[in-house]
């Protein structure tokens, strides 16, 4: 099926089918949903993303609809540490708005505080923006995407002027000659993406890829470089070395496009091979032929996606492959570039429209003049009334409950119990707030501790918009109606805008609020004013920028210019530093995480899903047989991976696919075997984005 057949159908009284999106990754790829009598299939659609193709977790998806562990009704806790019970909805929101009031008469505005998510759609992610800054008046929301995307987000802000994940459409690795793939593992996380790379195959391009793991994707490469983890930054920087003096610098393209060359060329010139290889232990040969694979072909890409990116330097991580991609010319030209893989279902749009700390919708600046006038005026508010900004997602779960922070948090899309780095802390600080409300469909381990838990739809029940990993923004159908006694997060918004203030209501309809969203986007970087439901249905989307209803949308950017004051992008010199936390001889071995093919994030929804659970039921412990006879490990035995701030216990599994100083393990699993016990809070100065891939760890026998 093409996207022609894309609203929910019924005829008479046969079954009811929807063309729409799978609910996790970004790939956001192509599916029809049937409701069949007795529950709901899914099927594959073709798709310009996955062409046809859906992982194991999309197959699944519909699983949940119907879960024994769904919720249906709010639930509501009357005293700390008593059990959460059945409520009523009035009596689950006029407990929400009595506890904001009483915590905002005590301790101001932005003792409260919104945590929102990656997953949700582009309209509950404005909402959510708007609730926060117009019906709250805090400055405290941002999201998990924090987590997820913002290093990149930040290098490709301050070097192109704009943040869009790739800038050209998925179609493009196919007609490359040289894929770059660093800290990426897409044929484990979003396997359908694998078809472009094999497009690029068969024409005879090459993969190479950067990862400290052979990954499935690494194993599929015609190079596979392996790093030290945290050194990747380094590796770039050399191959921009070998790039200059072997004489592949594309001069006209850096003269007439570019600005601050000079600045990088200085300091790469230190970069030297050897020393890069003593470094990052890779070697020297290997480094000459990833320049030469990428600056002596016709059409090359790089694409990065968490492994490069959740560093403490991750921002300047990002930087040194951009300066890369810039000095040989790649950005703009088609079937070249730079691009990152985002990662979350709406991982893009989620960023765009007013859930972060600094930001306003269309990704503008809230605390810019301009953008704080332009859509306190879509608001109907005065622009003196809306809040600063607050504090990027770790300080704020890090600050909450003490006297800096807020004293009550709203959560919704997200699983922080697991997902935070330096779990144990988080869960500490929510466990000491005047009220947590969580608005999920089952009960997270973050909905376990909440003081209310709002039951909410899933993505087979109701409509809105997504933005996938290209920038292309589609449309998100439902199936059916949610069951009874389940609200969605916009008809929540509207009821608690309603209980807390008397001013303008906030409209709960999905395409009224993506109305909204496009007016107060007009005129930013991520505009969608000429963006409508319909338009997307006319197509397979819409690529914003798309400014104008009858002018075209932007499915490649930067060709002409970049979105620069002056047009051109920027280079940055950035510098090689270690890991935030080196290895001692307590915490000898680094540790890094990663993610499994049947399990998806916090794992709130796949472990719940039968066939996801057969395939991956636990986490595990990856490391090295030699590491392994060293510490009296053997295959299947439990260890510990103990860091500075907490440990996990899993089974270890031996594999010669990571390196012998190095211990990997999934960070889908809660409890003894939750990954983020162990890892490193240390922030990325730019992005607030935590240093989830790596720390010193020891490893011992459970
Ligand atoms: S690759 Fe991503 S979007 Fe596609 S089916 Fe799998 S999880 Fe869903």
């Amino acid at each position: 099926m093409t996207d022609g057949a894309r609203t929910a159908t019924r005829t008479g009284s046969g079954p009811a089918q929807a063309a729409t999106h799978c609910p996790y990754c970004a790939l956001q790829c192509g599916m029809v949903l049937r409701a069949t009598g007795d529950g709901v299939e899914v099927g594959a659609r073709d798709f310009p993303t996955n062409r046809g193709g859906l992982c194991q977790k999309g197959w699944t998806a519909a699983d949940l609809l119907d879960h024994p562990d769904r919720l249906t009704t709010p639930l509501l806790r009357d005293r700390p540490g008593g059990e959460l019970r059945p409520a009523t909805w009035d009596e689950a929101l006029d407990r929400i708005a009595a506890g904001v009031r009483d915590v905002q008469q005590r301790h101001g505005p932005h003792a409260v505080a919104v945590f929102g998510g990656g997953g949700l759609t582009n309209e509950k992610a404005y909402a959510l923006g708007r609730f926060a800054r117009v019906t709250l008046r805090t400055r405290h929301i941002d999201y998990n995407g924090r987590w997820c995307m913002s290093s990149a987000a930040a290098a490709g802000n301050r070097a192109f002027g704009i943040d869009r994940g790739l800038p050209f459409p998925l179609a493009d690795l196919g007609r490359a000659d040289t894929l770059l793939l660093v800290g990426a593992n897409p044929a484990e996380t979003m396997p359908p993406l694998m078809r472009h790379v094999t497009d690029l195959r068969e024409r005879g391009g090459r993969l190479i890829v950067v990862d400290p793991r052979a990954t499935a994707t690494a194993r599929q490469a015609d190079l596979h470089l392996q790093p030290l983890p945290g050194t990747d930054l380094a590796v770039a920087n050399a191959l921009l070395h070998i790039a200059l003096t072997e004489g592949w610098l594309d001069r006209a393209y850096v003269a007439e496009r570019t600005t601050g060359f000079d600045e990088v060329r200085r300091t790469v010139a230190g970069y030297w091979p050897a020393e890069v290889e003593r470094l990052s232990g890779v070697p020297v040969a290997d480094l000459y032929a990833t320049a030469r694979a990428l600056a002596t072909v016709d059409r090359a890409i790089i694409l990065t996606a968490r492994g490069a990116e959740q560093h403490a330097k991750g921002v300047d991580t990002v930087t040194a492959l951009i300066n890369l991609a810039l000095a040989l010319g790649l950005p703009g030209r088609p079937g070249s570039g730079y691009g990152c893989l985002t990662g979350q279902g709406n991982g893009q749009g989620g960023r765009e429209h007013g859930q972060k700390a600094d930001q306003l919708p269309g990704y503008r600046r809230i605390d810019d003049p301009a953008a704080r006038a332009h859509v306190a005026g879509v608001w109907g508010v005065d622009p003196d009334s809306l809040p600063g900004p607050g504090v990027p997602a770790y300080q704020l779960l890090d600050a909450l409950g003490t006297p800096s922070g807020a004293r009550a948090l709203l959560v919704f899309g997200s699983n922080p119990v697991v997902s935070a780095p330096r779990a144990a802390r988080v869960e500490s600080r929510l466990r000491a707030l005047d009220l947590l409300v969580v608005a999920d469909f089952v009960r997270s381990e973050t909905a376990e501790l909440a003081d209310v838990v709002l039951p909410v739809a899933q993505w087979a029940e109701e409509n809105g918009t997504m933005t996938n990993l290209e920038g292309r923004v589609l449309r998100r159908r439902a199936l059916r109606e949610p069951p009874a006694g389940v609200r969605t997060e916009l008809e929540i918004l509207a009821a608690l805008a309603g209980r807390l203030t008397d001013g303008a209501p906030l409209p709960s309809d999905p395409r009224e609020v993506f109305a909204e969203l496009g007016r107060a986007s007009a005129g930013g970087p991520a505009d969608y004013a000429g963006i409508t439901w319909d338009r997307i249905d006319a197509d397979t989307g819409v690529f914003w920028p798309c400014p104008d209803r009858d002018g075209p949308d932007t499915p490649r950017l930067f060709a002409d210019r970049f979105p620069t004051p002056d047009g051109r992008a920027r280079f940055h010199a950035v510098t090689h530093r270690p890991a935030a936390e080196p290895v001692c001889a307590d915490y000898p071995l680094h540790f890094t995480t990663g993610r499994v093919l049947a399990q998806y994030q916090s794992g709130a929804q796949t472990r719940r899903v039968a066939a996801l659970r057969r395939a991956a039921p636990g986490g595990f412990v990856e490391l090295h047989p030699d590491l392994a006879a060293r510490l009296g490990v053997t295959e299947g035995a439990p260890v510990r991976v103990v860091s500075r701030r907490g440990e996990l216990r899993a089974p270890a599994r031996l594999s010669t696919a990571i390196r012998p100083d190095t211990v990997f393990a999934p960070f889908h699993w809660p409890g003894a075997q939750r990954a983020n016990s162990v890892t490193n809070d240390a922030l990325d100065p730019v992005s607030g984005m935590p240093e989830f891939k790596i720390c010193a760890v020891r490893v011992e026998p459970a």
